[in-house]
């Protein structure tokens, strides 16, 4: 019935069965748990997502790959694309997973020689491990940003929305400069918060000026 409700929009129809059904201690399933997370996915009921999130761990059901895939989708949908990318890998999504995890690289590839081609250099005294000059372009490639917004652009490849990335270290001095670059070549709106300030990324400019 929750899920019949969730597929009518009648979310806080299902919502409310939902938490009956939790109330009066009856057995909820993965499948009862996804439609649920689905509808937390309109971003006003995030909080209660996060709860549900919680909630699925403490009942194992966060390793079901129903839940899973809502969970990431919920998170997505909502901007926060760290937290659906940290979801991502911890649930065993099959193949697909691995399938993803490939398709991520290939895209940072892709976006990394768009951004060549566009004047981008990689600012690698930024890495300060003391290795080769290839192997530190690497490194800096695949810092943890750019690595949430390649993977929203897969998920997200025809959405006007801008993609959010939350960020509890400082952005480094190379990936500002790449971010500006991807989001000329991507021709998205960027916004990265980090643990400093906000920045909004676009058709190659940083909302900050460059000063943070
Ligand atoms: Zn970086
Ligand atoms: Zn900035």
């Amino acid at each position: 019935m929750i899920y019949g409700y969730a597929q009518l929009g009648e979310d806080n129809e299902a919502l409310k069965l939902f938490k009956q059904a939790l109330y009066a201690g009856m057995d909820v399933n993965d499948f009862t748990f996804s439609s649920v997370i689905r509808v937390c996915g309109d971003c006003t009921l995030l909080e209660l997502g996060k709860q549900i999130h919680g909630m699925c761990f403490k009942t194992s059901f966060n390793s079901s790959s129903f839940v899973g895939s809502s969970l990431v989708s919920m998170y997505s949908r909502c901007g926060i694309i760290e937290e659906a990318y940290t979801v991502f890998h911890e649930v065993p999504l099959r193949d697909r997973g691995h399938a993803r995890s490939k398709e991520i690289y290939e895209k940072l590839e892709e976006l990394g020689e768009e951004m060549e081609k566009a004047g981008y250099v990689a600012d690698t005294s930024f890495v300060l491990r003391a290795v080769g000059g290839e192997e530190k372009q690497q490194t800096i490639r695949y810092h943890s940003e750019r690595i949430a917004i390649a993977f929203a652009l897969i998920v997200f490849p025809h959405n006007d929305r801008p993609l959010r990335i939350m960020k509890n270290l400082r952005v480094c001095g190379d990936c500002h400069t790449a971010i500006k670059f991807m989001s000329k070549c991507s021709g998205r709106v960027i916004i990265v918060r980090d643990n400093n300030r906000f920045h909004r990324f676009e058709d190659g400019k940083c909302s900050c000026g460059d000063y943070w």
